[in-house]
């Protein structure tokens, strides 16, 4: 590990763009960017893209939305796209979840589309016969979770020995979720010359470890671990909201409507985004114009003028696009993704809050962005507020609270006589506060009528439990002891306290599979992680017997697990999973 590098700032100097194309990256994959709306490398894409091209290995500490998938898929693709046609797998990409395995699969083949390279997602709690007919049939790319990649390799039709790229993603959840043995049993059975990359948002020694036996001489790199140095303007105020990837639009709608911004810049990631989004707000009444890097300049000027005279509210925007732009008067901020560096953060929120006035950053985001915001507060050295979407009675009381304060504008100037022959022939024959609450109701009826009425779901915050990346709640396969209490020391159910959080109350699940079928803790955690979809530090101390096995898991949970777990396998056999009283 000899090379060490921290990813420069993003450019920001007006129109400097270094671009896919000076990577290294060839003719065929530039396309599939330039399709896909991408203007510019995300920093550990610009690092890591040129070194994987040359084939080293590499160590990147880089968490989810900072565009690492693409960071490690580009250089695999035009690697694969070199070689003669095989039916042995050329890549192995490990992840911890089914999840993301899908997710992973679903980015390979979006960047991929142009290679046609077949992809197999292989996880644990999917049935085993199609996947075994696919591998028979030939795949270049397997994504897989650890524990099934091994139950395909024991059966002999996961073959290794053509591999030539290992991808190890999130290798610190996979290490959480106690798959660290499955790793080492994998990766020794590859061929030694193969070209490994391991990406992880934290790099506890652990991984260190799993680098030094399995990576050879690996470029290092990790986005920026130093604090900003631009800062976040003192008088910026910064917020950020948990959301649903599909309920993203109807957040940014209600901000916008509870904010009822004059001059508001929205930030994207992709030109697609742009021209989704400004079709949107445009649906919903605002007055949006998009702006990003594959408009000419005469376009541009036009957006920017028609912005500065005050006829747009809303601009929509990439980072490239709204790289040296000098607008002075712009009151809020809209982070629609989290951007992939705490850079591109500063950068996007400095163009509220200037010239002594005060301004609003406001940030949606998804759950699996959540962590990434928590490294751009600590590397910011600011504080991003977490806050709870408006509901439909808040945005309904602000309505009327700003139909009020007009009402009492048009008082104020008297200049309503016209109206009055209206009002005298209603209160004839009605009170006249009736009449008033008549009209206030017709006042407030939107244009959409009850479309951005929905409630949009909460989500609980994890991370407010469990306050920093580095104090993510750790999963080691867990041995009975480790987690407190033997059962049945305890009437009550026994408790579980997530770090400062609240005390879980806890069931325990009793599974017809123990030492006999060779389980390991592992195999309980990826099986409920995976199929139950349950986060890996929910899972409490599990309890390896002969021929059974005892896991605690939050008690409002166990019924929901018990159901899915019905239909799963663990190391290749159905295994009852029932409610075990003590
Ligand atoms: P990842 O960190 O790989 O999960 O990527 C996060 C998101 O960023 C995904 O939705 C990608 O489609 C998107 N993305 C990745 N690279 C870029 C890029 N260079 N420009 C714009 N969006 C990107």
């Amino acid at each position: 590990m000899k090379q060490s590098k921290n990813v420069p700032p993003t450019p920001t100097m007006k129109g400097f763009s270094p671009g896919f194309a000076s990577l290294g990256l060839e003719a065929a994959l530039l396309t599939t960017l330039e399709s896909l709306g991408y203007e510019e490398p995300t920093p550990i894409q610009r690092e890591a893209i040129p070194p994987l091209l040359t084939g080293r290995d590499l160590l990147g500490r880089a968490a989810t939305g900072t565009g690492k998938t693409a960071a490690f898929t580009l250089p695999l693709l035009q690697r694969l796209a070199h070689l003669a046609p095989q039916t042995n797998p050329s890549a192995l990409i490990l992840v911890p979840t089914r999840e993301l395995a899908i997710q992973v699969t679903e980015a390979v083949e979006r960047y991929g589309k142009q290679q046609r390279i077949a992809i197999l997602a292989v996880y644990g709690g999917a049935a085993i016969r199609p996947q075994l007919v696919a591998l028979k049939r030939g795949v270049n790319v397997v994504v897989a979770t650890p524990g099934r990649a091994l139950d395909h390799i024991r059966r002999k039709t996961l073959k290794l020995q053509d591999l030539q790229v290992v991808v190890l993603d999130e290798a610190d959840e996979m290490l959480n979720m106690g798959f660290a043995e499955d790793l080492d049993a994998i990766l020794q059975q590859t061929p030694k010359e193969r070209q490994t990359a391991l990406f992880s948002a934290t790099m506890p020694p652990r991984i260190a470890s799993i680098a030094r036996r399995h990576l050879q001489d690996p470029v290092e790199i990790q986005i920026a671990k130093e604090p900003v140095k631009a800062g976040v303007a003192p008088l910026v105020h910064q917020t950020g909201y948990l959301v649903a990837r599909a309920h993203k639009g109807l957040a940014l709608i209600r901000i916008l409507d509870m904010a009822n911004p004059k001059s508001t810049l929205v930030f994207c990631r992709t030109r697609l985004e742009v021209d989704e989004l400004t079709s949107m707000l445009n649906s919903r009444g605002y007055r949006g114009e998009g702006l990003h890097g594959g408009m000419n300049q005469a376009q541009r000027d036009r957006v920017m003028q028609s912005f500065r005279a005050g006829q747009t509210d809303l601009l929509v925007a990439t980072d490239v696009a709204a790289r040296g732009l000098d607008i002075s008067h712009v009151s809020h901020v809209m982070n629609y993704d989290v951007p992939s560096s705490p850079e591109a953060y500063v950068h996007r929120i400095g163009r509220t809050g200037r010239a002594g006035r005060g301004g609003e950053a406001i940030s949606l985001v998804e759950p699996r962005e959540r962590w990434l915001l928590q490294n751009i507060e600590r590397l910011t050295k600011s504080k991003i507020e977490m806050a709870t979407l408006p509901t439909v009675a808040d945005l309904q009381a602000k309505r009327l609270e700003r139909i009020g304060a007009s009402i009492q504008e048009i008082l104020a100037g008297k200049n309503f006589d016209q109206f009055k022959t209206v009002v005298n022939t209603l209160t004839e024959k009605f009170d006249p506060a009736d009449v008033a609450a008549a009209a206030i109701q017709l006042a407030s009826r939107t244009k959409d009528g009850d479309l951005a009425e929905q409630e949009i779901p909460a989500i609980r915050d994890r991370a407010q439990e469990n306050p920093s990346p580095s104090r993510r709640p750790r999963r080691e396969p867990p041995g009975w002891a480790q987690g407190g209490k033997p059962l049945g020391d305890s009437a009550r159910p026994p408790r579980r306290r997530d770090r400062g959080g609240p005390v879980t109350p806890m069931a325990t699940l009793h599974f017809s599979a123990g030492k006999g079928m060779g389980v390991r803790p592992g195999d309980f955690v990826g099986a409920i992680a995976n199929e139950a979809n349950l986060n890996s530090s929910l899972i409490g101390p599990i309890k390896i017997s002969d021929d059974f096995s005892l896991v605690k898991v939050p008690e409002d949970l166990a019924q929901g697990i018990i159901k899915v777990l019905g239909r799963t396998r663990i190391k290749g056999k159905k295994v009852k999973v029932r409610l075990y009283r003590e």
